[in-house]
């Protein structure tokens, strides 16, 4: 039996996509090894989102609310999970790949002097001598198999890979965390954080993402016109970086290797080429389409449904089509 622990920010509602993943990833650990899982939330959870976490299937949910925690700092993060696991014992400590743990997950693994793997694909081996993990290399060309070696080992898990496990009708007891202990780096705190506002859902939570290459021909003419039809269908918008370069959209809305890795149920790419460096943040959508003037464009390989036409020209018929049929309901 192994048990895995798995690590949350705060838990605000709605629920993150990032963390149904981190639930789907250690329910499908614990299926394999037969142990149970337990999930630390650091910093508040909202009692709604405790509520809806709670019929994951967790043993147990952790909530440490504590001053330090309050706002991230990778030193904070990383003191308290060091500071959770006196007297605990767990076989995997696992969290979702997001910009955080990106910082504070090798922190960790330093401090407990165990192994780590970063943005795994799947758990392949999860036993008292190794836990073996797929992960993407080479901008998802290739996929590596990783073993770690020892009692506790570290991973982050990719989002887009894990969905949430099956909802349970026991819900999983929740225990609040108190510590009188600071721990926050003397030398180093959060001054603020500034978030862009938007009325569009979030890059990597939505359901639609419309994207736009180079193809929209810029912010007054084609971007215009994704943003639109994102907003038809209640989705995100996206840009490639040759639009995030330009200064057509803001670096938040770069998709892929260097931008966000999104899995929507529906990716609609217009004008975009499918350079390999793209496709690695969005191959893994559920329904892909792409609409590209050029028939040999890389975009088409990956598109489930792909329209060589001018987006000038198809996307306002698109959109119009859209309204006609929203209004008919
Ligand atoms: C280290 C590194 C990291 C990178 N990271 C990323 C990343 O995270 N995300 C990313 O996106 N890129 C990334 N890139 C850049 C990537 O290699 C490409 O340059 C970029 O994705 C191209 O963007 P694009 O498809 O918008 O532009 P282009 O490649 O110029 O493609 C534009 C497309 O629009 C089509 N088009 C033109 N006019 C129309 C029209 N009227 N109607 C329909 N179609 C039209 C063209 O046929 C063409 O296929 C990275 C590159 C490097 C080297």
């Amino acid at each position: 039996m192994s048990d895995v622990l798995i690590i949350l920010g705060p838990a605000s509602q709605p629920v993150k996509k990032t963390d149904l993943a981190a639930f789907g990833f250690a329910s499908a650990a614990v299926e394999r090894t037969g142990g149970a899982f337990d999930a630390l939330f650091l910093g508040p959870a909202s009692p709604a989102a405790a509520r809806e976490l709670s019929r994951l299937g967790a043993r147990k949910l952790f909530v440490f609310d504590h001053p330090d925690l309050a706002s991230y700092t990778a030193e904070a993060y990383a003191a308290a999970v060091a500071g959770f696991l006196a007297g605990r014992s767990y076989r995997l400590i696992a969290a979702a790949t997001t910009s955080s743990t990106r910082e504070y997950f090798p922190r960790l693994a330093a401090r407990l002097s165990a192994p780590m793997a970063s943005d795994v694909l799947a758990l392949d081996r999860l036993d008292a001598a190794k836990a073996a993990f797929t992960r993407a290399v080479f901008v998802g060309n290739l996929l590596a198999s990783v073993e770690l070696e020892g009692p506790l080992a570290l991973a982050t898990c990719r989002a887009s890979e894990f969905d949430a496990p099956p909802e349970q009708s026991a819900e999983s007891p929740i225990e609040a965390l108190r510590a009188d202990k600071r721990f926050a780096h003397a030398r180093k705190r959060s001054v603020s954080l500034s978030q862009a506002r938007s009325e569009r859902p979030e890059l990597i939570e939505a359901e639609v993402v419309v994207t736009a290459g180079r193809g929209t021909r810029g912010p007054n003419e084609g971007i215009p016109l994704a943003a639109r039809l994102a907003d038809v269908l209640g989705g995100a918008l996206g840009a490639t970086r040759a639009v995030v370069d330009a200064g057509w959209l803001p670096n938040e809305y770069q998709v892929g290797q260097t931008g966000k890795i999104v899995a929507p149920k529906l990716y609609i790419a217009l004008g975009v080429s499918g350079a390999i460096q793209h496709l690695a943040g969005m191959r893994n959508s559920k329904h892909i389409v792409a609409i590209n003037k050029d028939p040999d464009a890389p975009i088409f390989e990956v598109a489930d449904v792909g329209l060589v036409a001018d987006l000038f020209q198809v996307v306002p018929e698109f959109i119009e089509a859209l309204q006609t049929l929203e209004e008919a309901r």
